[in-house]
Order: structure tokens, then sequence, then C-alpha cells
């Protein structure tokens, strides 16, 4: 991964033309994107003319806004990728949302580059028909801003131009560790203030949030106030199992332990406030050698790998959860669900509604592990079913408190047995014995014919 380094030196020292690094190249081993090639640290304005041209060339999956602008009056891009020509999902659900943002320093340059080469890498892969990239883009949003502090990148300083840290300046925890220049109060500068209008309002169901930086090589999950795993330590772990075991040997930790105490990050801020899965991905132990041109592609591979997979599979990062069959007896209600997901979740209600969506019942809350099958028992007693009516799902999609809130309605196909003690069928343990069972299977044909010819 830094041999390249050594390339590019000799590269310059010897005084070939830039351009000449990648003239020769193919399409998967050149630095891609122009104008930017020629440039030997992507300046905000090449920035602007390489996404505007993105979206003028791709307008089927590049839709480009700008979400503010820094201190100094320059766009903050954003650019949202995904096959536009579809609202939703195939089968009519919601697209999940990733959310990327890059350049919060502006002196590291390939955190700044990752966000950028990941957007590049979508926008190439459609154009190539790639199916990775097609799977991703008809089932996504990939939201990228790609360079967070345009003025401090221009000048190759980690500060925006009030001499902020941007990655302080979030609304967790603010200055509340030993740190430096904060500003004067959380959001004080119009970059942070952007970037978090942004999550709050277009993003705010993202189920991923990664925010890219440079100068470890390391993957960072909350917390940095805190030493303590989170609360949705299980996802985080069988991430880095996965990364690990499968894609990269980069070391995944939490932020406190891994780097030092931070706070006020816009990893904390998304994870703590906004609910989000989050990590800081620091790229590279070594930073970019400042007037040096390198091929990105080479240089980021394996952490370009890592994101793939991150977005790929971004379904599974919060609790996914599916009922198999609901029992009702005279009060009890046994559910047998199952959680698709990679998170817990500790908040689940399950809830009777009528054909109105006025809720008529509503257990107390339970929860469900990650990729768990669990059989719940919940007092029914206050139930009075209706003919029309139905049930679904209320949880927390993470067991961090921010988490946001779904409403699930429950298939009509999954069986709901019912059945009462009248009946000699009870519910729950007695389930397994065999005798209830024949019985219980008896009662339930029995009832089934009973309702039928009621509705007739
Ligand atoms: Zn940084």
């Amino acid at each position: 991964m830094r041999v390249a380094v050594g390339l590019v030196l000799c590269l310059l020292l010897s005084g070939l033309p830039v351009a000449s690094a990648q003239s020769d190249s193919n399409e998967d081993t050149a630095w891609p994107g122009d104008p930017i090639d020629s440039h030997v640290h992507m300046t905000w304005a090449a920035l602007t003319l390489e996404v505007n041209e993105w979206a003028d060339n791709n307008p089927d999956i590049v839709d480009l806004v700008s979400v503010g602008e820094s201190e100094l009056g320059k766009s903050l891009w954003v650019v949202r990728l995904s096959d536009w020509s579809v609202e939703t999902k195939a089968n009519g659900n919601a697209k999940e949302i990733v959310y990327i943002d890059g350049g919060h320093h502006g002196n590291e340059y390939l955190g700044t580059s990752l966000a950028w080469l990941t957007a590049k890498w979508y926008i190439d892969g459609w154009a190539e028909g790639k199916q990775e990239v097609i799977d991703v883009l008809q089932n996504t949003e990939v939201h990228v801003l790609i360079m967070l502090n345009p003025d401090g990148n221009d000048i190759d300083t980690r500060w925006n131009i009030n001499q902020v840290d941007l990655n302080r300046n979030y609304d967790h925890y603010w200055n509340t560790c030993p740190t430096t220049q904060p500003g004067s109060s959380a959001f004080s500068e119009s970059e942070t203030a952007a970037n978090s209008a942004y999550m709050n309002t277009e993003v705010p169901d993202a189920d991923l949030y990664v925010t890219m930086h440079t100068g470890v090589w390391i993957m960072l999950y909350p917390w940095g106030k805190w030493p303590e795993q989170p609360a949705d330590w299980e996802l985080y772990h069988q991430i880095r199992e996965d990364v690990n075991n499968d894609i990269s040997s980069i070391p995944i930790q939490n932020a406190n332990q891994g780097l030092y105490p931070n706070c006020g990050t816009s990893r904390d801020y998304g994870y703590g406030v906004m609910g989000y899965p989050t990590f800081t991905f620091e790229t590279d132990d070594e930073q970019f050698v400042p007037g040096s041109v390198e091929n990105l592609n080479e240089r980021l591979a394996e952490e370009l790998d890592v994101m793939k997979y991150l977005i790929s599979n971004v379904w599974y990062w919060r609790a996914r959860l599916d009922v198999q069959s609901l029992e009702i007896s005279d009060d009890e209600i046994t559910i047998d669900v199952s959680n698709y997901g990679q998170a817990s979740t500790s908040n689940v209600s399950l809830r009777y509604v009528d054909v109105n969506g006025e809720q008529l019942w509503e257990s107390p809350f339970f929860a469900v592990n990650a990729t768990n099958s669990s059989m719940i028992a919940l007092d029914g007693k206050n139930l009075s079913m209706t003919d029309d009516g139905s049930w679904e799902l209320y949880y927390q999609v993470r067991v961090i408190e921010s988490s946001r809130w779904v409403t699930e309605p429950i298939n009509a196909s999954v069986p709901v047995i019912i059945g009462s003690e009248e009946d000699n069928f009870l519910i729950g343990y007695g389930l397994f014995n065999p005798v209830t069972m024949i019985a219980g299977f008896a009662a339930i044909a029995a009832l089934l014919q009973r309702e039928e010819s009621d509705e007739e």
C-alpha cells in the first residue's frame, strides 16, 4: 500500500510530467477522474468542476446538491448516488441510506480521497454495468459529502479558516475532553452546522455513516468520549469480524481506546444523537505526500473494498424483525420472531390496530437479540380483536437510545393461531406436549371452520 509513495517520488524526481504517471493505464488501475489527475492536491475548484461533470454526464444516478457554504463561501457538495429512475426498491420498500463525508481536516487528503474514490467507483461501475453496483444503486441511496472543509483543504491545514477543529465542533459532549480549538460553541462553524442540518433533514434514517480521515490506519467506532463499548457493540464487533476475516486486517476499535479520548466529533454525534451506526475511517498511517501524485485506486484499494462491504450490506446494520407466527390464548400472546439484522433491539412492542391504524392494544416492550429467533410470551389480557384489525411491530432499530423507531405491519400471511382454554388448547409451554398439539390443531381447525362460516 505504501510502496506507491516511493514510486511517486521517483517519478517526480526524474522530472517526468505528472500526466505520464497515468497516461498508459488501463481503466481499472488508472487514477480515475478528470480534471483532478492533473492536480497535485484536489482543490475545491477542481472538485467543483468534477462533481458537476459527474452530474451532467450521469443524470440517471448522480444528483448533486450544495448543502451550504464554508466560512469563505465555498459550496459544500453532496453527490447523491442511486438509480433515480426508481423511487423505491422493486418490492416497494424504501431504499437503504448511506451517508459518507470526507475532509473535516483539510490536510488529511487521503481521507477526502477515499470519499471521492467511493463515489467515483459507483459512478464508473454503473457505466460499466457492474452487477454489484446495479444491486447497490437500485436498493440504496449513497450520499457523499466529499470535502467538508474546502477552506482548510485549499491551504492544506487541519483547521477551518477560523482555526477551529471541525471534528470537535459537534453538539455531542462538546468541549468536555482535553481538546484544542473546538470553536466558540457547538456548531459555531458553517461547515459543521451544514453537515448536521443535512443529517437531520436529508438522511435522518441512514443505516450507516462513515466519516473519512487519515493519519492512522484504523477504523474507529463510538465512543470517543468514553472508553466503554457502545450499546450496539455486537453490531460493531460483527462488522470487525467480517472485515478482518474476509477483507482487511485494519484494526477496528472503540475510538477512545483505539486512538485517544475525543469529544464533539461527528462520529459520536452521528451515533449518540442521530442513532446511526458510525465509523471514523482513518485511511492510512502516512499522510499524502505534499506535491506528489498517486494512483488512488492502488493506494486505497483495500480501504475501498471495506467501504464496498459496508455499503453492500447496509441492510443488515439494524434490527430486522420478522414475525413467523402469532398465537393467541385467553390471556397470553406468543410470537415467534426472527431478527435477520446484525443489531439487537431492546425496545419492541406488538400492536393490534384497527383498519384506520388506530391502536387497539399494545404489548409491553421486549428485546430481540441480533441474528436470533425468539419465542416471546406477552400478557394479552386486555386484547379484544375486531373483524378487520391487524398486527404490527413498533420497535427501535438499534439499542442506542437515539436510534430511530419503525412501525412495520405483520404480513397478513403470517399464521395467527387462536386458541382458548375452553377449547383445551393451551398456548405456551403446553404447545410442546404432543397430545396438546394434536388437540390444539383440531381446535384450530374447528375454530377456523367456525370463523369461515361466520363470515358467510
Ligand atoms: Zn482527521
